[in-house]
C-alpha cells in the first residue's frame, strides 16, 4: 500500500515521515515549525479508549481488572491506531504561523 504524503500547510511541499517530530520540527520546503495536530492526537486516543473500553466489554475479565487494563490497554490501541491510521490517511499537520491578525501584536497598534 503507497503511503499518502503529508502536506506543509503554508507551502505544500511534501513532508517525509522523518521530517515529522512529535514537537516541533522544521519544514524542509519554507521552514516554518509544523508538526503532527494536537487534535488529530485527541481523536486517536479517543478511538482508543473507545476500543479499549469495547474489547474489555468482550472479553470480560471483570470490572476491577477492566479498571486496571483501561488505560494501558487505551495507550496501546491509540498507539497501534496511531501507526495503522498514519498509512492509510496522512496525519492533520499544523504549523506554528498564526492565521489572522494575532491578538495583541505590536504591528496592528495604533501609533
Ligand atoms: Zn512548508
Amino acid at each position: 500500500m503507497e503511503r499518502k504524503p503529508m502536506i506543509c500547510p503554508e507551502c505544500h511541499t511534501k513532508l517525509e515521515r522523518k521530517d515529522i517530530r512529535p514537537n516541533w520540527s522544521c519544514c524542509p520546503g519554507c521552514g516554518v515549525h509544523v508538526r503532527i495536530a494536537e487534535q488529530w492526537i485527541i481523536k486517536q486516543c479517543w478511538i482508543g479508549f473507545g476500543t479499549a473500553i469495547l474489547l474489555l466489554f468482550m472479553i470480560g475479565p471483570g470490572i476491577w481488572v477492566s479498571l486496571l487494563l483501561l488505560f494501558p490497554l487505551t495507550v496501546l490501541i491509540s498507539i497501534l491506531l496511531g501507526i495503522a491510521s498514519a498509512v492509510v490517511t496522512p496525519p492533520k499537520i499544523e504549523s506554528d504561523v498564526p492565521h489572522g491578525p494575532p491578538p495583541g501584536s505590536i504591528g496592528f497598534l495604533r501609533k
